[in-house]
């Protein structure tokens, strides 16, 4: 594992605006004028992209002060710049960001569990979100259980939003939130994703059509006026 470094990014949100009875929904609801810290958590270079790139671009679009925290766990040297490079032109020249690639390896983490939970804390203690993006509890993939196990486990009073990444398991369930999407936007991320992972491009499941049928599937579910939408899983909600 490389060696990490926090640097703070982002200014204490939940405590202060916590205090004055804001809840992260009221953040936003309020517009730019309140600009959320958001935590985006994945285990593979582009599970984040695939699971709520679409949503980041329209949360940041409609908050472009917002800080995002984005952390993949996982990823050799090649596979973390492809991740670096795509979540940089995803979060485009204005927003406030740190990238961190933590380095752990793919397919293992329930083996590594101490090691990562201590990498959880680190990302605890340099940021303080109000809104978090992360696994599915439900997910079949090992690696991506105890991302989202980490973050319940961490982060005790957010609003967590867990996606969903399509597999051949067939894990795809039945979302509880879903985040109308313009058509525009469904194709600012798909073009990201085919831009920038090329480790990935010989996979039979990495195409366009896949992640536009996906994002047309969960529209159609979420009556988009656009017919398009992404799906979340949303466990504990406070009003
Ligand atoms: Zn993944």
């Amino acid at each position: 594992m490389r060696a990490l470094s926090f640097d703070q990014v982002g200014r204490p949100a939940l405590d202060a605006r916590a205090q004055a009875g804001e809840t992260p929904l009221d953040i936003l609801a309020q517009g730019d004028g309140q600009s959320p810290n958001i935590l985006v958590l994945g285990a593979h270079a582009d599970d984040i992209e695939i699971g709520c790139g679409g949503s980041l671009l329209r949360l940041l679009a409609e908050h472009p002060h917002s800080a995002v925290h984005w952390v993949v766990l996982s990823g050799s040297e090649a596979r973390a710049e492809e991740a670096r490079a795509s979540a940089n032109d995803l979060l485009g020249a204005g927003t406030q960001r740190e990238i961190v690639c933590g380095g752990f390896r793919d397919g293992f983490f329930p083996y590594q569990g101490a090691e990562i939970k201590d990498f959880f804390e680190g990302v605890k203690s340099c940021f303080t979100p109000d809104i978090i993006f992360t696994h599915r509890r439900d997910d079949a993939h090992q690696d991506h259980r105890l991302i989202a196990e980490l973050t319940w486990n961490t982060f005790r009073d957010h609003l967590i939003f867990e996606y969903e990444i399509p597999k051949y398991d067939g894990d795809l369930g039945q979302p509880n939130v879903f985040i109308r999407l313009s058509e525009e936007t469904c194709e600012r991320k798909v073009a990201i994703l085919m831009r920038h992972f090329a480790t990935q491009r010989n996979k039979h499941w990495f195409t366009d059509d896949l992640f536009f049928g996906l994002l047309r599937l969960r529209g159609m579910e979420a009556n988009s006026p656009t017919t398009y939408a992404e799906g979340f899983y949303c466990r504990k909600v406070v009003i």
